[in-house]
């Protein structure tokens, strides 16, 4: 995972992707903290509206801008805060809810002409807020914040005739807002990213094994057996369960040496991630040189056609020695069980399944090993 090393952001667009998506919910809630925040921000300023103009005509305008702010922030955050919206669609929201806010900000400068300096003041808060509070990509916020304060400084010389002295030091003054803006939320997105970095890396080393990359026991403990199971149950799908054993693998290790061995527990390992469905089979490193893979929705007509398949591919396989002076082949040998929970009894658990499949991958031993025997219990 690399760091893009101006925006902060991953540099891969599958890394940004999981990170936005991790982030999701928080930065939902966030966003609609802060529209609420600008809702109502908007709607109490009016009072400086009717102290500095009066009730006039453009007071009224004012507020309806203000109001008109408030409903579209206040309504954007009702949608993100109750709706599970994707990444984009919070996006969006968030920059319909800004560009309204901005637009009311713009009039506010067009009516009150003689305040250049509040107005400059209230514009560098409002950029911090579009860097550091709206999500979005780094690139696009520095857009809209460059955009408005590009506007803002048309529409004060347009309309206030400033001395030279105050325009320069309030183009200065824009200018070190979105430098800041820039800055800190590079920050920020860098800081993020490397926490939830940190956190992928912990959760990889707690859930695989660090030999093969295949998921341990305690991944198959604390994830697969309730969840699976219970998908299955809920559901009424089948569930199969493949056991694997390296055939003589003992033999390997005592001919080649202990780094040989683990080369083809290696090349087994990716065998099996690559025949099964990524994102929806699990394979799990069982022991030494025992593998299990969970196949959710999987009959066992389909359990045993991929052991089959792994059982004839990983004959056919030959593993480099480390020197590579050698060839290393072996064979495999498969237990694969099925549960139909459409028929099955309930309270039937993974362990019951697992050791039904274990049963069946002796069986294969038994009867010559390099072969698959299947049993399908309900
Ligand atoms: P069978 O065909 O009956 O399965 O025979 P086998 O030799 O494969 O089975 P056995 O259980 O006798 O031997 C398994 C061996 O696997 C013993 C153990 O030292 C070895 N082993 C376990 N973990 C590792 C590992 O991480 N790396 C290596 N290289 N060997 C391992
Ligand atoms: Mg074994
Ligand atoms: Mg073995």
């Amino acid at each position: 995972m690399k760091f893009n090393r101006i925006s902060g952001e991953f540099t891969l667009a599958a890394d940004e992707a999981a990170y936005l998506d991790a982030k999701q919910g928080q930065t939902r809630s966030q966003l609609a903290f802060t529209l609420a925040f600008y809702a109502l921000f908007y709607v109490l300023f009016s009072v400086t509206d009717l102290a500095a103009l009066g009730p006039v005509p453009a007071a009224w305008q004012l507020l309806a801008a203000r109001l008109a702010v408030a409903v579209t922030a206040g309504c954007c955050a009702w949608v993100v805060w109750r709706r599970p919206l994707s990444v984009r669609a919070t996006r969006l929201a968030a920059i319909v809810a800004e560009t309204v806010a901005l637009g009311c900000f713009m009039l506010v400068v067009v009516l009150r002409p003689t305040e250049m300096h509040w107005h400059a003041m209230s514009l560098a808060l409002m950029l911090a807020v579009i860097y550091l509070y709206i999500p979005n990509r780094l690139w696009h916020a520095l857009a809209l914040a460059g955009l408005s304060t590009a506007v803002f400084i048309a529409i004060a010389q347009h309309v206030s005739h400033m001395r030279f002295a105050d325009t320069l030091t309030m183009g200065m003054l824009m200018v070190l807002a979105n430098t800041f803006g820039v800055l800190a939320a590079r920050r920020l997105n860098r800081i993020a990213r490397e926490e939830f970095r940190s956190q992928v890396a912990l959760r990889h080393a707690a859930e695989r094994d660090h030999l093969t990359g295949c998921y341990n026991r305690r991944y198959l403990h604390e994830h697969l057996m309730g969840n699976e199971l219970a998908r299955a149950e809920r559901f009424a799908h089948s569930l199969t369960v493949l056991l694997c054993d390296i055939d003589h693998f003992k033999r390997i290790n005592d001919t080649h040496g202990h780094a040989d061995g683990d080369a083809v527990l290696r090349s087994f390992a990716v065998l099996l991630k690559s025949l099964t469905r990524e994102h929806v089979d699990s394979v799990v490193r069982y022991g030494g040189e025992e593998f299990l893979a969970v196949l959710p929705e999987t009959d066992l007509a389909g359990g045993v056609r991929l052991a089959e398949r792994l059982r004839s591919a990983f004959a056919a396989t030959a593993t480099r020695s480390i020197d590579g002076s050698a060839s290393l082949r072996t064979t495999a040998s498969f237990g694969v069980a099925t549960v139909d929970f459409a028929r099955a009894e309930p309270g039937y658990t993974l362990g019951e399944l697992i050791s039904s499949a274990d049963k069946m991958m002796y069986h294969a031993k038994r009867n010559g090993r390099n072969r698959v025997e299947a049993l399908q219990i309900w």
